[in-house]
């Protein structure tokens, strides 16, 4: 193992939504480039907000993208535990030493004083953000309540300027007077979110922070912690947003952003890496990645600094290419749950799915794509109630009831015997193909469109064939024609 130690600290308030994924996925593809550790850390400190289910959603999302964790929940480290909440005594201990160096305080103000306060400052008119600047920074007394409730604040320089190397978005310098003495832990002792992440990622080894931009102005105070404690800084890398088509913050209205979603919807782990991958990453011109190619390809040097645009009809096109590159047998092991889905239950090696596979591959694009395609090999067929009424018409019974007898005769019951056969009956008798393609194609599958006619013919074999062509024609010759 190398010395890149990388993390994903997501906050279990929901569902794993693709704009962290692609977080997540550019930290763990610079740890597995480089053989380093991957973390995964649960920041469930907004008690309110977080739950238990929105974990489990979190780690199943990870686990069913591969994003697999070295140290984190269900894996264990030696650095845990791995979620914030089973952490305080490690912030209590961390906050101790701060108020010690004098670095933090604590401070007694009431709720009232500081809504005194912020009050006082929406009079002032002052477009500036209220700062709440406590007394209890220079006071060295304590209340005579010795049970008086405190928050510890961090004791923030005023001069100075607090820069850093940004992977992604170059240097950056933010003067410390913008700075307050913020938060570090709460009454109850739950660290707010910088003291908290800054904690973990120095007592985990973090070398390098991976995160959203909208983190950009968590980055000062937190470089202003490590200092004060005297450790050492890890690199930061501010990944742009994922940004819907019209350059919304992307969110539920504008597509589904929930990475099981896309489970749901037939897609594949791997094509949702590569879009994600692309999307604010580049290597040349190449739109469609491996796994592997994408450990060996990323970079920080050219993860864009402006946002990606969400694009769902590219996103199709690189599941589409994902699910054209796997085996047959990896299409019809992904492609069963979408089967039971839809009451087919079959399993992964049956000859019968093996055998569409081929058919259904240059038009299928997700796995219910594939599901739906080939239903009809597995069950009664369901007749499209358009192409019945066009080809399930008495004028063609005939020629389904004689397309039947031709087949029939056919051995072995495979397409190029089939072809041939059939193509010398149409010949002899002036029949052109299209009178009997289509409502035979109707009378097979139920529909208009499908693979080839004698590659249905194979695939169903036989008796299924002569069957349902049989029926076709019944169906056909009980139709009643619209009188004129
Ligand atoms: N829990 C934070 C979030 O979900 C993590 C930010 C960070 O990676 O530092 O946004």
């Amino acid at each position: 193992m190398s010395e890149v130690r990388v993390r994903f600290a997501p906050s279990p308030t929901g569902y794993l939504h693709i704009g962290g994924v692609r977080t997540a996925l550019y930290s763990w593809l610079w740890a597995r480039q480089h053989e380093g550790t991957f973390i995964l850390r649960v920041e469930d400190t907004d008690r309110e907000r977080s739950t238990e289910e929105s974990t489990k959603a979190v780690l199943e999302s990870m686990r069913w993208l591969g994003l697999d964790w070295d140290e984190g929940p269900g894996v264990g480290g030696d650095h845990g535990p791995y979620i914030q909440s089973e952490r305080l005594d490690i912030y209590a201990e961390y906050a101790g030493k701060l108020i010690e160096s004098g670095h933090a305080y604590r401070c007694y103000a009431t709720k009232e004083e500081i809504a005194a306060a912020r009050e006082a400052h929406r009079k002032t008119g002052t477009k500036d953000g209220f700062r709440f600047e406590s007394n209890w920074r220079d006071r060295s007394d304590a209340p005579e309540d010795p049970n008086a409730r405190y928050v510890i604040r961090f004791r923030a320089p005023h001069e100075g300027t607090t820069s850093w190397l940004d992977e992604v978005k170059g240097k950056i310098d933010i003067l410390n007077s913008t700075q307050q003495d913020f938060i570090l832990l709460r009454p109850d002792g739950m660290p707010l979110y910088n003291f908290g992440c800054v904690i973990d990622d120095l007592t985990m080894g973090v070398t390098l922070v991976g995160r959203g931009d909208d983190h950009m102005i968590n980055t000062a105070p937190q470089i202003l912690l490590y200092e004060a404690l005297g450790a050492r800084v890890p690199t930061f890398a501010h990944m742009p947003m994922v940004l819907a088509p019209n350059g919304e913050k992307l969110s539920k209205r504008h597509a589904a952003v929930g990475v099981l979603e896309y489970r749901d919807m037939g897609y594949l782990p791997d094509a949702i890496l590569n879009y994600l991958a692309r999307l604010g990453w580049s290597h040349g011109d190449q739109e469609i990645f491996t796994r592997e190619e994408l450990i060996e390809k990323f970079s920080w040097d050219h993860v864009g600094s402006t946002a990606g645009r969400y694009d769902a009809k590219k996103f199709l096109h690189v599941q589409a290419e994902h699910l054209r590159m796997l085996s047959d047998e990896d299409i019809a092991r992904w492609t069963v749950p979408f089967l039971a889905r839809i009451g087919i239950e079959v399993q992964d090696d049956d000859p019968v799915l093996l055998k569409t596979i081929p058919y259904v591959r240059p038009r299928a694009e997700t796995f219910i794509d594939v599901a739906e395609a080939v239903d009809y090999f597995f069950r009664d067929v369901e007749f499209d109630a358009k192409g019945k009424r066009k080809f399930l018409v008495p004028d063609n019974a005939q020629a389904l009831v004689r397309l039947a007898d031709v087949v029939e005769t056919v051995e072995p019951f495979t397409k190029e015997p089939l072809d041939a056969t059939v193509k010398a009956w149409l010949e002899e008798n002036e029949i052109p193909m299209k009178v009997v393609a289509q409502p035979a194609r109707v009378a097979m599958t139920g529909r208009t469109r499908s693979p080839g006619l004698f590659e249905v013919m194979e695939v169903l074999g036989k008796e299924k064939t002569l069957a349902r062509l049989r029926t076709g024609a019944e169906i056909a010759a009980a139709t009643e024609t619209p009188s004129a």
